[in-house]
């Protein structure tokens, strides 16, 4: 149903995105000469949701421009492309995408028309696997529809690692004069997502239980992977889904009673009504853990990194195997 939605939103968008397409291609070659070196200055970067453009723009650093599609503070599984999002993807030097189920309407895109230099799909900088339906969850309503790989592989600051060294090969292919730069802003952020990555380890080594709950979206299956982590969610990871069913309710709050879980976890821009429901009849703290899929207006322009979300869920974690 949302997917039959948007591919019609997006052959609409299409048709007008190629008029918009053909007249600013106009506007521009007859645009004086002068002006056309500014133009050229900058690596352009377009990335849809917040990590790749968190780490595009690190590694970028000091000579390339990179812009995110989504707007900050929205959720990203019910963004659409607008006519001038298609031309700004066409015409940048790198697009950067997740390539799962979100982002059918960038196979139609890439498939005709003006090309971005360079493409990089998040999901192709590592090993997938498929999205999970564990026990207790409420399932999406989706009759009949095949499991899906999980989108959600930068949650793992592993696979971090793997997408940062995409990026920066791709960069010093597109910029081979900034290659100083660009190593030294790689290794920065390698070094950083080494730590983060070496900080929930110690965690994990440290802690009194490995099960997580999610009284929530759960799109952190390559996280849990990563770190040999249990875990109950009420919904799987990119579910449209925000009713829980009685029974998966009813199976969380015996989890946490069970296993005396000290947290139940919600996800960023969620209500945080199952939450709420499963700490009030056990006495457990709701906490937030941070996807990244994207952050608030307010923490995109204070500069907010996916190094520093991932901190905060550090953090979190302890409080929750504690
Ligand atoms: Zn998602």
């Amino acid at each position: 149903m949302k997917k039959k939605m948007k591919k019609t939103l997006f052959h609409r968008a299409g048709a007008v995105g190629m008029a918009v397409l053909m007249l600013a291609l106009c506007l521009c070659a007859c645009e004086p000469a002068g002006r056309e070196s500014s133009c050229e200055a900058a690596v352009k970067i377009v990335t849809t949701i917040f990590p790749a453009y968190d780490f595009a723009r690190e590694v970028g650093k000091d000579f390339a421009d990179v812009s995110m599609l989504l707007k900050p503070g929205t959720e990203s599984h019910s963004y659409d492309p607008s006519p001038q999002d298609m031309i700004r993807i066409r015409s940048c030097d790198l697009f950067i995408y997740v390539g799962g189920e979100s982002d059918e309407w960038v196979r139609d895109l890439l498939s005709s028309g003006q090309q971005p230099k360079r493409v990089i799909a998040l999901m192709d900088c590592v090993e997938t696997v498929k999205e999970e339906t564990v026990e207790g969850m409420t399932p999406e309503e989706e009759e009949g529809e095949e499991e899906e790989y999980d989108e959600h592989v930068w949650t793992s600051p592993k696979n971090a690692e793997k997408i940062v060294e995409k990026i920066t090969q791709t960069l010093l292919e597109l910029a081979p004069e900034k290659k100083e730069t660009i190593r030294k802003n790689s290794d920065a952020l390698g070094k950083e997502l080494e730590k983060i990555d070496a900080s929930f380890q110690e965690v994990v080594e440290k802690a009194a239980r490995k099960t997580l709950v999610f009284g929530d979206r759960f799109p952190f299956r390559y996280f849990a992977d990563a770190y040999g982590l249990t875990y109950y969610a009420a919904f799987p990871g990119c579910s449209a889904e925000t009713e829980p069913s009685a029974s998966t309710i009813g199976f969380l709050i015996d989890k946490v009673r069970s296993e005396k879980i000290p947290v139940v976890f919600t996800i960023e821009f969620s209500s945080g009504k199952v939450a709420d429901t499963i700490c009030e009849s056990t006495g457990a703290k709701k906490l937030e853990f941070h996807s990244c899929h994207n952050v608030s207006k307010e923490a995109f322009e204070q500069g907010v990194t996916y190094v520093q979300l991932m901190q905060k869920n550090v953090e979190h974690l302890k409080e929750a195997l504690s």
